[in-house]
């Protein structure tokens, strides 16, 4: 079977013919012979589809199906929230809430939250994604007696326990398909899933979401331990996540041995990296056990100028968030040191510097529209306007190019529109130059994966 995309741009070259065969790209050309199936281009550019790489799909998923509080930024209204939504639930069934910061809404303990909801059990989940607030409906519904460290009872804090507040409460999983096409929409054909959490479950989940079409983008799983890889290949193994935690930072002889293990199974290693702190730590690491192709710094959040030097000749891929300085870049401003502003979320001196450089959402902590991020990374304005890093901004068309690289090699040279390669495409419903004055998911007329079209047939 085979198809062609009729006068589309690529690469700067208008009024082109793509033709598609097997799932991937036949021909780029001029006037090329009919097809079974055609589609008038218009005009659009035809780009490789884009690749989030770094995002975590079931969070995002179960996020569609909670309540949202990251707008949220008093304490009042956090209150008349959770109250609201819990006093419309039947008792007894669960509230799921998410987005919370203290520094926008206050504290939340068990207490807070046992007055603004005494019959219901509430989890509320950190804007980092680390941490739970539950109340004691939620407690009493989580038997004691296999605690884990991060859990303190009193507070009615969870750190880090997501993986057994999921045994625990069995898993009630969302649907994927709704997120698979919202993606699809986006013009996103691949994910890099950063879970630190996922285990055998979580990936014969994806796997079957994703082999049913429900979740059609190409995937890459991180993990924290061992993956198996999948024989008929529904998501490839990705490296091995590293989280670290400024408060309690891990020992360097730990780390190097855990970047052993990691190398034992032939895996890269990826560290969520968010302070100078877990930076310095992290580069120590590397530069003690080697560092290989796919290493990885997540976020990359504050990068202290004197460390740029050392990532780039370690060869280590800085996965950003651009879409961070926008949704959260008003809090950053508040709360970092004006001499260390210029740190934040590094784009533009990265890249000058030669440091492999990719994008990515973070969703569900961060809208997964890559568009967004794109829009960010030119811009640098915080959602109240102001200019945060406005030197580290890129074109837009470097920008699009963060999400461009595949997921072995994220901050690898852009993938192209070749014979050969595979057939992950988005039309667009203009030149490349005319979508990339006002950058929007709007401007997605069509995506393709492996040649079927999964959006806008
Ligand atoms: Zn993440």
């Amino acid at each position: 079977m085979s198809l062609i995309l009729r006068n589309v741009e690529v690469e700067g070259r208008a009024g082109l013919d793509v033709r598609i065969e097997a799932g991937r790209i036949a021909a780029v050309g001029e006037c090329l012979p009919r097809a079974r199936d055609e589609i008038d281009g218009r005009g659009g550019a035809l780009i490789p589809g884009l690749w989030d790489h770094h995002i975590h799909i079931l969070a995002l998923a179960a996020r569609d199906a909670s309540l949202d509080l990251s707008d949220v930024d008093d304490p009042g209204e956090l209150a008349r929230r959770i109250a609201g939504a819990t006093a419309a639930r039947p008792t007894g069934r669960w509230l799921r809430a998410i987005g919370w910061h203290e520094a926008q809404m206050g504290d939340l303990d068990r207490a807070t939250l046992d007055r603004l909801a005494p019959d219901q059990p509430v989890r509320v989940q950190h804007q980092t994604g680390a941490l739970w607030a539950l109340n004691s409906r939620a407690l009493d519904a989580l038997p004691a007696g296999d605690d884990p460290a991060g859990l303190d009872r009193a507070a009615g804090h969870l750190w880090r326990g997501d993986a057994w507040l999921r045994a625990k409460l069995g898993s009630d999983p969302p649907p994927l398909a709704p997120l698979g096409a919202r993606l699809a929409a986006m013009g996103v054909t691949g994910l890099t899933d950063a879970s630190v959490t996922t285990d055998a479950t979580a990936a014969a989940r994806l796997a079957g979401a994703h082999r049913v079409g429900d979740l059609p983008q190409r995937l890459c799983l991180m993990s924290g331990g061992p993956l198996a890889a999948k024989d008929d290949g529904a998501y490839a193994v990705g490296p091995v996540k590293v989280l670290l935690d400024d408060a309690d930072l891990i020992d360097l002889d730990d780390f190097i041995q855990r970047m052993a293990t990691a190398r034992a199974s032939g895996r890269a290693v990826a560290v969520h990296c968010v302070t100078a702190a877990e930076l310095a730590l992290t580069l120590a690491a590397f530069a003690t056990a080697g560092a290989r192709p796919g290493d990885r710094i997540e976020h990359g959040s504050v990068i202290p100028a004197d460390a740029i030097p050392t990532l780039r000749d370690l060869g280590l891929t800085v996965v950003s968030q651009p879409a961070f300085v926008r949704e959260r870049g008003d809090r950053y401003l508040r709360e970092t040191d004006p001499a260390d502003r210029g740190d934040l979320y590094r784009l533009a001196s990265l890249r000058a510097a030669g440091v492999p450089l990719a994008a990515s959402s973070d969703a569900p902590y961060a809208a997964p529209d890559p568009w967004a991020g794109i829009a960010a990374a030119r811009d640098r304005r915080t959602a109240g306007g102001r200019a945060l890093g406005p030197a580290e901004a890129l074109p837009a068309r470097a920008a699009l190019e963060l999400y461009l690289g595949s997921a072995s090699c994220p901050g690898g040279k852009a993938r192209r529109l070749s014979a050969g390669a595979m057939a992950d495409l988005v039309l667009l419903d203009g030149p490349l130059r005319r979508v990339l004055s006002a950058p929007s998911a709007e401007a997605v007329r069509m995506t393709l994966i492996g040649g079927r079209a999964v959006h806008g047939a």
